[in-house]
């Protein structure tokens, strides 16, 4: 069966998709942190089919939610009153600190962040956008110039983009040092654009990029730069949100700032196609004269789901989670680096985990090769990472937030086989 699928895919789908693993995985189930092949093979899921599947697989209570609601009414668009996007709406708004009071709904991250760029460009009204280098913010025609992941040699697209040097403690060039990271994005200002701008984006720790945490106060120096300099802040929070990093709900917290729009997709839905966009009143209000209109955002069977997942996470007090199991597996893969001179490094915080593989510590050599073949013989052990990093070198370890110790052991006991 793998094989008519990957042909039919060969086929009919663009050349631009791409599957992980020589011999393609050809995946029918899903149960909470499992997913199950075509032979009925169980697999540890420790990527959530990328960094999505929030509550688990198919989890029970989201899966009901849908389901009732599909059964009254899947679409009916905004131009109708419906009880589930406005109840949604709330709940999400409940979550955010600050003034971050108004929701958009929309269906993928991407169109977040494409949103949330149109916003910052009107309340602005400059043109000029910051990301960081080896960020990922979407693939969509203007998002494809925030995402400076160069070697997938995408255009950028007409208008200002800057992209700045990453605060990545481990491969950046000025290591911890927050303040000469955000000096770059003075520059930037100064002397590569007209010294207005409209905006700077950044997860807190780069999903795509490799799970790279920024440098230690970098968010709160950038903030007040592009503040000054006419610009909103926007926390793009795709895969750092609702509670994964452990120790915080949302990443932005992590580093103590409170952001003027935040973006979101993926773990929001647990699977359905779903994004948000939360800002303030006034800058929604750019919006006000115009019409924003998004025809399936916030549909109701969405919307059930987004809100049953909010419920689920707290229900299953799934942040503390994520920091109990994150902090164990961080310490026990530390304790594994030791003895492994190929772990360069083990970053991350709670259930979003980066283990970096190096043939060689001070050179830090990505071990590119190596990484593959730990890959796929994870996969024959029936464990499923990600992959990341701009060397593909990086495990990603970013499992549905009920992955549990007892998987972290399993996780840890087939890296030593
Ligand atoms: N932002 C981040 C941080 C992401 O990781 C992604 C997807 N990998 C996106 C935006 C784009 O999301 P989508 O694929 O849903 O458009």
């Amino acid at each position: 069966l793998a094989d008519q699928v990957l042909q039919k895919r060969k086929t009919f789908l663009g050349p631009s998709l791409f599957h992980y693993y020589q011999k393609p995985l050809n995946i029918v189930e899903g149960k909470m942190q499992y997913l199950f092949d075509e032979n009925g093979k169980r697999y540890l899921d420790a990527f959530a089919g990328i960094v999505t599947v929030s509550c688990g697989h198919c989890h029970p209570d989201v899966l009901n939610a849908i389901t009732e609601q599909s059964k009254l009414l899947q679409h009916a668009t905004t131009i109708y009153l419906h009880h589930a996007i406005a109840d949604f709406a709330e709940a999400l708004a409940s979550k955010m600190p600050g003034n971050l009071k108004v929701v958009y709904f929309v269906n993928s991250g991407s169109e977040a962040n494409e949103l949330a760029m149109l916003m910052a460009r009107l309340y602005s009204g400059n043109l000029g956008m910051i990301s960081l280098r080896n960020a990922y913010h979407g693939g969509s025609s203007s998002t494809i110039g925030l995402t400076a992941l160069r070697t997938w040699k995408y255009p950028i697209p007409e208008g200002e983009i800057h992209h700045v040097v990453n605060p990545d403690p481990y491969r950046g060039v000025f290591g911890y040092d927050a303040k000469l990271y955000a000096k770059d994005v003075q520059d930037h200002i100064d002397y590569g654009s007209s010294g207005n701008i409209a905006g700077f984006i950044a997860e807190t720790i780069q999903g795509v990029g490799g799970t790279v945490e920024l440098a230690p106060g970098y968010l709160k120096l950038v903030y007040d730069i592009v503040r000054k300099a006419g610009g909103v802040c926007i926390a793009d929070e795709v895969q750092t949100g609702f509670g994964r990093t452990g120790s915080h709900y949302w990443g932005f917290e992590t580093q103590g700032v409170i952001p003027d729009i935040v973006t979101m997709a993926k773990g929001i839905g647990n699977g359905l196609p779903l994004g948000a966009v939360v800002t303030t009143p006034e800058i929604a209000s750019v919006l006000a004269q115009k019409i924003q209109f998004n025809t399936f955002g916030g549909n109701p069977v969405c919307s059930a789901g987004g809100l049953e997942v909010l419920r689920v996470l707290d229900k299953e007090k799934r942040q503390a989670h994520c920091n109990d199991v994150g902090s164990h597996l961080l310490e026990r893969l530390r304790a594994l680096q030791q003895g492994h001179e190929i772990i360069g490094d083990v970053r991350g915080r709670g259930l979003m985990v980066g283990v970096e593989l190096v043939t060689d510590r001070k050179e830090k050599t990505p071990a590119k090769e190596e990484a593959s073949v730990l890959f796929e013989k994870l996969r024959e052990l029936g464990i499923l990472l990600g992959k990341g990093g701009l060397h593909g070198n990086v495990f990603r370890i970013k499992p549905p937030m009920c992955f549990t110790k007892d998987d972290a052991g399993i996780l840890l006991a087939a890296y030593t086989v």
